[in-house]
């Protein structure tokens, strides 16, 4: 039989680990541990797509190859999804950073006029293009480090001006970067200055005017809420996720991050997408969750900055059902642009296994953003997004941490980083 012509084969991978089957469903249970593990590994790839994934010595039987990249030693996996960061801002929060080391607490913090509100007044002051550097200079250091596709929020606009500034940052930097971008509009973040104490009139705008004006100049998929004591109350996060659906915006939501307010349960009831934090959910919200394929974000590196020790129940959350996903958080208050070390925590604190934490920041990730069709595993069909690692198996990850293990980062088959 003659060869079949494709791009690129990765070929003499040590191993290639990668979450599978899980296209249509997340991952749950003992499903996330369940990796696809091939030694002497190869994948080959034909206009940016994958079309083959197995044992070095068929690959080379089978395909013949513009370019080969020789992974002899290495690992490969997919390209990581961060599917929870606030990328778009100007400023950033040293100063506060300071303070909670003295013992601030994040709603202290808030009432000093420091936290969200001081990152909405740096964000509405700068101009578009500031912020597309901005994006694009984190961007790159999540690529070096691995991340192919984030989710971004807005919500440092807080105006329907400002929320459609940061909006269309995100959908010229998803155009201009090679990292993939999904946009979700966090209009309700913070009650902005302006609206102290007028929490209904806000929850107003963002339902009557800003939800309609980021759908229809198609500005976001996600709608998102920061549901929380001192932030907006389940009834306006339910009104306006429920504004959101109805045009067209699938349901996020910020939940149960600081007390147990009742944020998984309204995740379920709304049939979000995804809920994110839940360090203090309630079993029945989380059952309710497991129930509809609500998929917990985990977000680690959070608590970590935040130091107050608290971290989600993951154990709990894999033996009740509930998909699990993992991202930064990344924001100027969790600045941390790596999923290698978000892994690295989730081993520790919330001790899932590194085949778990490999399948939570990549397939689930991926299912969290609706993006699992085509990114978030290495099998047939699927971009070509794909991470050669400088380590013997999947097992270093988190086990090696504070250091890049990336050696190469290919995007929908074109190499776009190479720190060998
Ligand atoms: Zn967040």
């Amino acid at each position: 039989m003659p060869k079949q012509h494709v791009d690129l084969i990765i070929e003499n991978a040590s191993e290639l680990a990668t979450p599978e089957g899980g296209s249509q469903k997340p991952l749950v249970g003992k499903q996330m541990q369940a990796l696809r593990i091939i030694k002497n590994a190869a994948l080959a790839v034909k206009d940016g797509k994958i079309v083959s994934v197995g044992k070095t010595a068929s690959a080379t039987s089978a395909f013949k190859a513009t370019e080969t990249i020789d992974a002899r030693g290495k690992t490969v996996i997919p390209g990581f999804v961060d599917p929870h960061t606030h990328l778009v801002f100007a400023g950033s929060r040293e100063r506060e950073f300071e303070m909670r080391l003295k013992g601030a607490s994040y709603m202290e913090i808030h009432r000093e006029g420091g936290g969200i509100l001081k990152t909405v007044r740096e964000t509405r002051q700068a101009t578009e293009d500031e912020l597309i550097h901005n994006c694009k200079r984190t961007l790159d250091i999540m690529l070096e480090h691995g991340t192919t596709t984030v989710e971004a929020k807005s919500g440092y606009g807080l105006t329907i001006k400002d929320e459609a500034k940061c909006l269309r940052v995100i959908q010229q930097v998803h155009k201009a970067h090679a990292v993939d971008l999904v946009p979700t509009f966090l209009g309700a973040h913070a009650i902005p200055l302006e609206y102290e104490g007028k929490t209904g009139d806000y929850v107003n705008l963002v339902v009557e005017e800003m939800i309609p004006s980021v759908a229809s100049g198609r500005l976001a998929e996600f709608c998102d809420v920061f549901c929380e004591d001192g932030a907006f109350t389940l009834e306006q996060a339910r009104r306006i996720l429920n504004a959101g659906v109805k045009h067209g915006l699938r349901p996020k939501l910020h939940a149960d991050e600081l007390t147990p307010f009742g944020g998984a349960e309204l995740a379920a009831e709304t049939k979000a997408v995804s809920a994110e934090h839940l360090l203090y959910s309630s079993d029945a919200g989380l059952k309710m969750m497991a129930k509809r394929d609500v998929i917990a974000v985990l977000l680690p590196a959070a608590s970590f900055t935040l130091m107050t020790q608290r971290y989600a129940d993951a154990r709990n959350m894999i033996e009740l059902g509930v998909p699990v996903a993992l991202g930064t958080d990344f924001n100027p208050s969790c600045w941390m642009e790596s999923q290698q070390l978000v892994v690295a925590i989730a081993c520790r604190q919330l001790r899932l296994t590194p085949a778990e934490a490999l399948t939570a920041s990549t397939l689930n990730a991926a299912h969290a953003v609706n993006r699992a069709a085509e990114t978030g595993s290495l099998e047939k069909g699927k971009k070509a997004d794909v991470l050669i690692l400088d380590a013997p198996n999947h097992s270093f990850l988190g086990y090696r941490f504070g250091t890049n293990l990336v050696s190469k980062v290919i995007k929908e088959g074109k190499l776009v980083v190479d720190l060998e």
